[in-house]
């Protein structure tokens, strides 16, 4: 029996897992990267979520768990008008709560894996047009049908705005993130989470002696010599004793945008491109990747079953289960960030609510369910 044939553009984390997870089914697989070598490195680092890591992990491959630094313990901070206060510990008594990586190096071991795979061809190749009437993918002197094509080329992309249009839920936030790598010998093992006067910055440990950070800033920031900034925050907030170190800083927009469009026929838009949320809560990849797993589970049904794809309901079925949750997330992440932005007024009222929440196990385990396993 002929294999059916998928087509998965983009190789940003987005396309590569998706390629990675779909090319386990029986099924050829096209994953289309972009031409352009010198495109600019991702230095950002992502958490993910215990079970988001644990299914993950059965595709990449358990030998390179170590890329992987596990952090017990998330602590949550606010600034207050001259203090920062500790108001909540999270913890899942001796599980593991968030499982962090460098993107790029997650990206090479992916690419690394499926290259193995015979099913899957990657091709260096810029989309000329996708023919969502015949579900052709046409590049300079080739064209190939297939039965689904999977858009994963992030925000920016020209192919997303052509097929899907210009219609979304949008909240511009006038922010930017920050990211850098910090070298120090201050032992950080766990994550930390500082709501601060100037925005919410995480702490994200890679090994003892390393953390990533990521400071969501107002925009106001976004030309000013930020290292600087960065390293007297850091001081400020660690009392490091010893020297530490920042590589070259680096920044990201920041906006909560969702699109009312996720497909056309057999094309369906996944990652960045669909929707992002605010970094605040860490949360943008691992919805994706609940996306992608949710996409593996149908995909393989109608297979084992003998459907075709191209004529089962699996878009819908995902549309149905997915874009609920993640526009409740992403409107939840934005309440979040905004209960905790600064303003002078309702400062007070703040410190009342946080002063003794560390004590509500309850509103505890609800975030810690959610965040590993998501809503429904
Ligand atoms: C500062 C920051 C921190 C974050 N931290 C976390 C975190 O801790 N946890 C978490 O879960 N999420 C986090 N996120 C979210 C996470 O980084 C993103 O969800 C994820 O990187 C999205 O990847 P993507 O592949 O969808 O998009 P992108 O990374 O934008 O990738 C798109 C890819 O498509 C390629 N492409 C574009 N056009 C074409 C084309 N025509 N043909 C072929 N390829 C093309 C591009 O070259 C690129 O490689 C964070 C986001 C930010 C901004």
């Amino acid at each position: 029996m002929i294999k059916q044939k998928i087509c998965v553009i983009g190789n940003g984390l987005t396309g590569l897992t998706t390629a990675l997870v779909l090319g386990k089914l029986n099924l050829n697989v096209h994953l289309i990267a972009a031409p352009d070598k010198k495109k600019r490195k991702d230095i950002r680092t992502t958490a993910i979520s215990e079970s988001n890591y644990k299914s993950l992990i059965d595709f990449v491959g358990k030998k390179y768990s170590k890329i992987f630094f596990q952090s017990k313990e998330i602590d949550l901070y606010k600034e207050h008008s001259s203090e920062i206060k500790h108001f909540m510990n999270l913890s899942n008594k001796d599980k593991n709560l968030m499982f962090l990586f460098q993107n790029e190096i997650l990206k090479k071991i992916i690419q690394k894996k499926i290259n193995t795979y015979k099913n899957l061809k990657i091709y260096y190749k810029k989309v000329r047009k996708i023919d969502v009437e015949k579900n052709k993918v046409l590049f300079a002197n080739k064209n190939f049908s297939y039965d689904a094509i999977f858009v994963c080329t992030g925000s920016k992309s020209e192919i997303i705005q052509n097929i899907f249009g210009d219609r979304f839920i949008e909240r511009k936030a006038d922010e930017i993130a920050f990211t850098s790598i910090v070298n120090h010998n201050s032992n950080i093992l766990n994550a930390k989470q500082f709501f601060l006067k100037e925005g919410p910055m995480a702490i994200l440990p890679l090994n003892k002696n390393k953390f990533s950070l990521v400071w969501s800033v107002s925009s106001r920031f976004k030309n000013k010599n930020s290292a600087p900034i960065i390293i007297k925050k850091l001081k400020e907030i660690l009392k490091f004793k010893s020297n530490f170190t920042i590589s070259k800083v680096d920044c990201f927009p920041i906006s909560f945008k969702f699109r009312s469009n996720f497909n056309k026929k057999n094309i369906l838009l996944l990652g960045e491109g669909s929707y992002n949320v605010h970094p605040v809560a860490g949360q943008g990849f691992n919805l994706i990747l609940r996306d992608i797993f949710y996409l593996n589970s149908k995909i393989n049904e109608y297979i084992t079953n003998g459907i075709q794809i191209r004529d089962s309901l699996f878009i819908d079925e995902y549309l149905k289960q997915r874009k609920p949750e993640n526009l409740l997330f992403g409107l939840g992440i934005n309440f979040v960030n905004n209960f905790f932005k600064f303003n002078k007024i309702t400062e007070p009222i703040k410190k009342i609510i946080l002063k003794d929440i560390n004590k509500f196990n309850v509103l505890k385990d609800i975030s810690l369910r959610v965040s590993n396993k998501g809503i429904f």
